[in-house]
């Protein structure tokens, strides 16, 4: 590893300590049952196909973070994203979709009018390929956020995920829940089972996260064995999967948040303040 990538290593750590440290909306969970959240960044295809096919088989939705530039690309592994008709099938099929961001860029290194303009573009790509509908749940891109950008965040958008390991109990920082990586060149399934023992003890809310669901993954994907080894581990412990606007509902005690509309309007309001 060369010292530029040990040194940006270090200064996204340290934006995300700084962000869960100094940045925090803790919200209390009143959902009184542990909750599971399967999610999806990027969508490659696969996801789409094989991630949704094992959620559905087992009556379960999950929740699918589109950055809108992405659509009909190919990953550098050579996977194609997703096309137009299969976020319309996802939605169709009752997955929720969450929003990443238009380009797909570390939101730290954006300026603030960058990041703004980002979020708006990729509300309008959704709008225009779905319709008005409300977008409640957000994913940093690679998990990189620093206190700056996720205030942007918090203004938009009801709930949150990073990338920081770990699951959500206790008071929960809604701006930036934990997860727990299911890529299966990584997966250790002793320490899984063991969070999963404890989230049910505890009622935590667990965010499960992944990409590409293909029999040979790329580096942050999982096969359609482990898929299924992981929602089977989720069902025989009954606990509940749920989206996370689903669960987010849930921690509210059965309270939908506002959705998390970015509408044109009101961003030059929301430069003005931040300016
Ligand atoms: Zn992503």
């Amino acid at each position: 590893m060369s010292i530029r990538d040990r040194w940006n290593g270090l200064r996204r750590r340290s934006l995300d300590r700084l962000a869960r440290r100094f940045c925090a909306a803790r919200a209390e969970n009143h959902a009184g049952r542990p909750l599971v959240s399967v999610v999806f960044d990027d969508i490659p295809q696969s996801a789409a196909l094989e991630g949704g096919r094992a959620l559905l088989a087992r009556g379960m939705r999950g929740t699918y973070f589109v950055a809108g530039g992405l659509e009909g690309g190919v990953a550098a592994d050579g996977e194609p994203f997703f096309t137009r008709d299969d976020l319309l099938r996802l939605a169709g099929d009752g997955h929720e979709i969450g929003c990443h961001t238009f380009s797909h860029r570390s939101m730290p290194r954006l300026s603030s009018t960058e990041v703004m303009d980002d979020l708006a573009r990729n509300r309008d790509y959704l709008a225009s390929r779905l319709g008005e509908m409300p977008v409640h749940s957000f994913a940093y891109p690679y998990g990189d956020t620093c206190p700056r950008t996720k205030r942007i965040v918090r203004r938009h958008f009801p709930v949150a995920r990073g990338v920081y390991h770990g699951i959500n109990e206790g008071a929960l920082d809604i701006a930036q829940l934990r997860t727990l990586a299911i890529e299966t060149c990584a997966m250790h399934w002793d320490m899984f089972t063991a969070a999963l023992d404890r989230a049910a003890a505890t009622n935590a809310w667990v965010v499960l996260v992944t990409h590409d669901v293909r029999s040979r993954p790329g580096p942050w994907g999982t096969t359609p064995t482990d898929i299924a080894r992981v929602l089977d581990e989720v069902q025989r412990r009954g606990i509940e999967v749920q989206t996370m606007a689903k669960a987010h509902a849930a921690v509210r005690g059965g309270a939908t948040a506002p959705p998390g509309l970015i509408s044109a309007a009101a961003l030059p309001v929301d430069r003005q303040s931040i300016a």
